[in-house]
């Protein structure tokens, strides 16, 4: 039987821990190859790069560092690197939880999402780590959960139009208290998270602080899910279409009889 092809990739950077947890993960479900960004590229959100060459540091057989996004490591993995189209797509451990509007900023999630659009079934992996930097993250945690969800994927995936968006919270495995299905929540924009300061010359400089902590409740959220010590699986799909507006703004549309003569540039 040929062993699934499984993918590894990450926003953090091919150094990371987190992306060699994972690569640890999965390494006894199938063949696996890394294709990741040679530095930290976190929140690079969904971003392709067009205006610089990229190249491909090959590390080893099955290890690669591109000087690109997350978005063009999956392009590059599947259309350059790997000798066929991968079965699963796994993105992350990402240092630090994708929750809520996060999703839309995260590098980890979109490298998934790429894998999504190109076919392939793609999960994102995000753990909670402590806000006290001399705390040590659970990547232990992780790994179990990360193991266990690639797994069930594999042996009865999703349509690749739906990927996952997992995170784990900031515990040792045994206090873990379960898995948790949510959807995206909704954190309480209330202030800026803008940080002025000065430099040492009285000028200012600007900082991008953390989001907020509180929001809305809602037992069904991720961020609820995580607060309450639950591993998170959130289903995502790229098809961002607000389908209930569709037949209110159907009155906007036109067609070609409607249009004013003249109004066309010659
Ligand atoms: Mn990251």
């Amino acid at each position: 039987m040929i062993r699934p092809l499984i993918l590894v990739s990450n926003d953090d950077g091919i150094s990371s821990e987190g992306i060699r947890v994972l690569e640890e993960a999965v390494s006894s479900l199938g063949d696996v190859y890394v294709v990741a960004p040679d530095q930290e590229r976190s929140a690079a959100s969904h971003a392709l790069t067009i205006h610089k060459p990229l190249r491909i540091t090959q590390k080893d057989a099955r290890h690669f560092a591109l000087n690109g996004t997350p978005t063009d490591c999956i392009n590059f993995a599947l259309y350059v690197i790997l000798p066929r189209k991968p079965d699963l797509i796994v993105s992350g451990i990402n240092h630090g939880s994708n929750l809520a509007d996060d999703v839309t900023y995260s590098g980890t999630v979109s490298a998934a999402f790429e894998g999504s659009i190109l076919g392939t079934p793609s999960i994102a992996f995000s753990l909670q780590v402590p806000e006290e930097p001399q705390k040590t993250a659970h990547f232990d945690t992780a790994l179990i959960y990360a193991r266990k969800i690639a797994q069930s994927h594999l042996s009865s995936p999703l349509e690749f139009s739906v990927l996952l968006s997992v995170n784990i919270p900031d515990l040792p495995p045994e206090d873990v208290r379960g898995i948790r299905v949510t959807r995206l929540g909704k954190r309480l924009i209330n202030e800026t998270n803008i940080i002025r300061k000065e430099d040492p010359r009285g000028r200012p400089y600007y900082w991008i602080g953390m989001g907020p902590k509180d929001y809305e409740p809602d037992e069904s959220s991720d961020l609820h899910a995580i607060d309450h010590g639950f591993v998170s699986v959130t289903p995502l799909h790229l098809d961002l279409t607000h389908y209930p507006s569709l037949s209110r703004l159907r009155k906007w549309e036109e067609g070609p009889a409607s249009v004013k003569a003249g109004s066309k540039p010659e």
